[in-house]
């Protein structure tokens, strides 16, 4: 047994020390920052792999943003799937493998599908060939006379379409679609079958976001977590095939023999797949996990909001000491990948003080929770608008995983009676915050102003100058606001 000779401290122990500063603007600094060693984000803020938090909706909105969003992975291997692909069809300007009804099919049966998929048309596809042989659309479907009953009879046929060819840009499809005063552009190849779709929405949709966060093919960016039972290799390569940019290892003590396996198995499996591993809160995990293959590491045992780690099991780290001791501990690596601060932020002070203790980026939860865009509805209780959090280990959540887990794979652990779980998390309610991009342009908005306290034109420059001060708690009530009656 040994005992610390220092104290583990959290974002609400300490502030950071002034500098002189350089900075005239809160224009003139960059948040660009790192999510892996392979991808760049230009705003260091991820939505946590919750199923109150991030799935297709918020993640299409976090990248929208600059950020990304981690798909939790409490559900089948096909709606996991269907979420990567959610995400990848919302913005990239080629839409790959594009919603699609046979030449043969009904006009109710090509108005049920546009509904269900929520789109404004469907490429018509030959019974025989699956090459194209039209395009039908909401417009053909409201003004097709009442006698035409098939999509063959109300369709644009493919000889009166006009297409583009693989490798088409942007620009040009821009140009084509314009000339010709349509709406959507087929990518056909030269056997004429259909390699994609492309929408006037769609070319215009990057110019919007500026700061999105795209893959190479212009779709948006999201991440997606998986296990460490039988079949999550299986769910990985399922999430990678469907164009996830990257996996994140979701165990919660990963500085664990299997989770180390898990990294170098996925390392071998697919070299190139961008892996974040955690959580863990110590410089021998953070160092070991970079060791087997890690992209990133990820760092938080119990400073989650609705997290009871550190009651139920006695363990964990306070999460500034957490981050600092990480960060030590990849360096030790020799290894240049970056770590994120999993958990405890709610304030944009908080994210600027995880960031100058080294992390690269942040992962947030309950924060997050009450937005628009988090999965579920808002509730009214007690007079105000709020909604659902609820952590990955508590009871309500370990019943429903293990019920997807059952569903999936035999040789998932029988299931328990709820009476025999033991818990980790809690389940709770946040207010309703409106949409995260008004949430996101506080916490942005924040770590600017900290950039130009900090002196620093960038979070590599904060970092590389912090100087934190232990604070009392004297210090502590004299930072928020006091002596004053709130309105
Ligand atoms: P928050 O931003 O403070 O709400 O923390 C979010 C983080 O808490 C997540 O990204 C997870 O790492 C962690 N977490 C989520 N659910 C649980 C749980 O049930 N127990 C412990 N930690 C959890």
């Amino acid at each position: 047994m040994k005992i610390r000779p220092t104290k583990g401290l959290t974002f609400e122990d300490v502030l950071l020390v002034p500098r002189r500063s350089p900075i005239k603007s809160r224009r003139d600094v960059s948040t660009h920052t790192r999510l892996t060693d392979h991808i760049s984000l230009n705003i260091p803020v991820v939505s946590a792999n919750m199923d109150t938090v991030t799935e297709a909706r918020m993640a299409i909105a976090m990248a929208k943003n600059g950020g990304i969003g981690i798909l939790h992975r409490f559900m089948t291997i096909e709606q996991h799937v269907n979420q990567v692909r959610r995400v990848k069809r919302a913005q990239g300007f080629i839409v790959e493998s594009p919603y699609s009804i046979l030449l043969s099919a009904s006009l109710e049966d090509a108005r049920r599908m546009m509904e269900r998929y929520d789109v404004g048309g469907l490429a018509v596809l030959d019974d025989e060939s699956g090459k194209l042989a039209g395009l039908i659309t909401q417009r053909d479907l409201l003004l097709a006379p009442e006698s035409l009953a098939t999509v063959k009879a109300a369709m644009t046929p493919r000889e009166r379409l006009i297409v583009a060819p693989p490798g088409v840009t942007v620009e040009q499809a821009r140009e084509t679609l314009y000339r010709h005063r349509i709406e959507k552009l087929p990518v056909v190849d030269a056997d004429g079958s259909l390699l994609g779709l492309i929408t006037a929405q769609d070319v215009t949709k990057p110019r919007e976001n500026p700061s999105a966060s795209l893959d190479g093919k212009g779709r948006l960016m999201v991440g997606a977590a998986i296990g460490v039972t039988a079949n999550e290799m299986e769910r990985a390569a399922a999430l990678l095939e469907a164009g996830a940019d990257a996996l994140v290892l979701d165990i919660a003590h990963g500085h664990a023999d299997h989770c180390i396996q898990m990294v170098k198995k996925i390392r071998a499996d697919f070299p190139a797949a961008q892996i974040i591993a955690g959580n863990v809160a110590s410089r021998d995990g953070a160092r070991e996990l970079a060791e087997a293959g890690a992209s990133a590491i990820k760092v938080g045992i119990g400073p989650g909001s609705i997290c009871t780690t550190r009651i139920v099991t006695g363990f964990g780290v306070p999460q500034l000491t957490a981050i600092i001791d990480s960060v030590e501990g990849v360096r030790e690596s020799g290894i240049d990948i970056p770590v994120i601060a999993d958990g405890g932020i709610q304030k944009a002070g908080d994210l600027v003080k995880a960031l100058a203790a080294g992390a690269e980026t942040v992962m947030v939860g309950s924060l997050f929770a009450g937005t628009e865009e988090a999965p579920g509805s808002p509730v009214i209780r007690d007079g105000q608008k709020v909604k659902v959090v609820r952590g990955m280990a508590s009871l309500g959540a370990t019943m429903g995983r293990r019920a997807v887990e059952r569903g999936q794979d035999e040789s998932a652990e029988d299931a328990e009676d709820w009476d025999k779980v033991v818990p980790e998390g809690v389940e709770a309610v946040v207010p309703y915050r409106g949409l995260v991009s008004e949430v996101l342009t506080q916490l942005v908005g924040g770590l600017r102003s900290g950039l130009s306290y900090g002196g620093a034109h960038n979070i590599k420059e904060l970092q590389e100058n912090a100087e934190f001060i232990e604070i009392t708690p004297a210090g502590q009530r004299e930072s928020g606001s006091h002596d004053v009656r709130k309105i």
